[in-house]
């Protein structure tokens, strides 16, 4: 189930193997041509990737709560048709954090088990980068792609930077700096959010369509997977498949894998309860569903004394781990500084805000645009039995499924990590010459993540390191709900690691002496 990123490429891992793959997909396939026309959507602030229907139809609590609108995407391609496409590895002590600061917990698997399949997710997303991060984990191979050229701004902070102590590097990202693999070099149009021409990798380019190609993977879209069927020996019999203006299907086959997000796979293992497992299928622990985590996240500005030529790109392309490694993760988050090269507002956005017309408004835009630098922090978030995925009772969405309902809450531990950052954005802005530093509001990141945590003790974990349930022989939930923490990092090239480990299991046993 799911066609994003930890489906598209279990899709295809699987395919390549010659084994019989059907894909069940809730949203739509997007036709590859629409993009140029979904990309003047986007400018005009109509999101070309917004969910059908009221699939996305939820309900949160805490503070500050947790919206999925904008926060993923549905159809073939899933959420990287919009996601920004940056591809960070994890560092080594990212797998053991309890071992190395006595908090969170540590992940049944170390950075050397995953190190070849991040060099194989490197490869098949195309990721540009540049091996001077003082604090990546050691590589058995080059980036693919060599990275991207620093920015103007990138200059200004690499100055600023060095009078502060805290080093720069480029930021990994899963987009062409140059035509790669049958795709697109980056044309720095800077709609990243839709990328018109494939630069930037989205699975359903990079993957769904192999994996159709090789005659061994169908995809069915605009179908919902709204429960699974387990038998008495524990495994899973059928998935009931809802279809628009269709009666529900039964489906079939030996092995299933679930891959709709760390929110839909916990929400559909609560909804598949019955009388043998009455908390939800795989929830012996009682953790399906708990222990959600996000990266908080706040932006600091400053008023810059030059201009600084933003929005030349439509991405980020320095960025900072020191914060993320280093220092005392056991009092607070560990914390990335991402470098923006589109501070400040647009000159659209000026103009809407300035009340002003005719040469007064031409003079206020020349003199405001481009005048901000901006520093994005992400902080790690600690699992926490209290922040969770559940199931509402008391509201449906259009298939008849309770919605999810996300109880979600920033703690103390977060709070010091962005008191700290925010502290450090600041004296790089002040070293760059900045006055008028801001800062936003807390923000929350589009990651969503471990919901479904993997861990060698069924008492304490839903999966193993392979992503098959521990309860329910036939059954792998891959994606981000698998992580055990969530590293200040974005997820995803992880989640792609993780999924072409656990196709390679899933292919053991399907097809004993089948090529890896
Ligand atoms: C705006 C934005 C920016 C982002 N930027 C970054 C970034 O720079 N770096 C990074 O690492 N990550 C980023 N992310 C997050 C990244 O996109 C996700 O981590 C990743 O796509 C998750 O992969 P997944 O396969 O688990 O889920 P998804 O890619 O979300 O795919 C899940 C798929 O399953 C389908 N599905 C769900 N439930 C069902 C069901 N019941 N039946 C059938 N199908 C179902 C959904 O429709 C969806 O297509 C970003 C996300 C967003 C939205
Ligand atoms: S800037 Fe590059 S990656 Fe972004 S939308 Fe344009 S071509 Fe795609």
């Amino acid at each position: 189930m799911g066609a994003g990123a930890a489906g598209g490429i279990m899709a295809l891992e699987l395919a390549r193997r010659g084994i019989q793959v059907l894909v069940i997909e809730a949203g739509p396939r997007h036709d590859f041509a629409q993009r140029g026309e979904y990309a003047r959507r986007y400018l005009k602030h109509d999101n070309p990737w917004k969910s059908p229907g009221d699939l996305d139809r939820h309900t949160t609590s805490g503070t500050p709560g947790y919206r999925l609108d904008g926060r993923r995407a549905r159809g073939v391609g899933g959420s990287t048709l919009f996601w920004e496409g940056y591809a960070l590895r994890l560092h080594p002590d990212d797998l053991r954090l309890r071992t190395r600061h006595g908090v969170g917990d540590d992940w049944p698997l170390a950075y050397a088990d995953l190190e070849p399949y991040y060099t194989r997710a490197e490869r098949a997303l195309g990721v540009a980068g540049a091996p001077d991060d003082p604090w990546a984990g050691p590589r058995s191979a080059p980036f693919p792609l060599p990275a991207f050229p620093w920015s103007y701004s990138d200059g200004l902070f690499a100055r600023a930077c060095a009078s502060t102590g805290i080093a720069l590097h480029h930021l990994p990202q899963a987009r062409n700096s140059q035509a790669y693999d049958g795709r697109a070099g980056c044309q720095a149009c800077g709609t990243c959010h839709v990328c018109p021409t494939g630069a930037k990798a989205s699975v359903d380019l990079t993957h769904v369509a192999r994996a159709e190609a090789t005659g061994h993977a169908r995809v069915l879209a605009d179908s919902s997977v709204v429960r699974l069927d387990a038998d008495r020996s524990g495994g899973v019999r059928a998935a009931l498949v809802a279809r628009a203006r269709r009666p529900a299907e039964r489906l079939t086959a030996r092995v299933f894998v679930l891959a709709g997000g760390a929110v839909e796979n916990a929400r559909l293992l609560l909804h598949s309860s019955a009388a043998d497992h009455p908390h939800g299928l795989g929830n012996r622990s009682g953790l399906v569903g708990r222990l959600f985590t996000s990266h908080p996240s706040v932006d600091v500005t400053g008023r810059a004394p030059v201009q600084v030529h933003p929005y030349r790109t439509g991405f980020s392309s320095a960025m900072s781990r020191q914060f993320a490694v280093a220092g005392d993760r056991a009092a607070r988050g560990a914390f990335m500084l991402e470098l923006l090269n589109s501070a400040g507002g647009t000159p659209e956005a000026i103009a809407a805000r300035s009340g002003l017309w005719g040469a007064e408004l031409k003079k206020h835009v020349q003199e405001q645009f481009g005048r901000r630098l901006g520093i994005r922090v992400f902080c790690e978030q600690l699992p926490d039995r209290g922040n969770a995925v559940a199931l509402d009772p008391h509201v449906r969405d259009q298939l008849g499924t309770p919605v999810p309902h996300l109880r979600y809450s920033v703690g103390p531990y977060e709070r010091r990590a962005l008191d700290e950052a925010r502290d450090v954005a600041g004296r790089i802005l002040a070293a760059a010459g900045c006055d008028d530093i801001r800062t936003s509001g807390l923000g929350v990141a589009a990651h969503q993540i471990g919901t479904h945590r993997m861990g060698a003790d069924p008492a304490t974990s839903v999966v193993d390191a392979d992503l098959r349930a521990h309860d329910v022989a036939n059954l792998y939930l891959v994606g981000a709900g698998a992580f055990v923490t969530a590293s200040a990092s974005p997820p995803t090239l992880t989640i792609a690691a993780l999924a072409i480990r656990a196709a390679e299991r899933i292919a053991r046993e399907l097809r004993p002496g089948a090529p890896a």
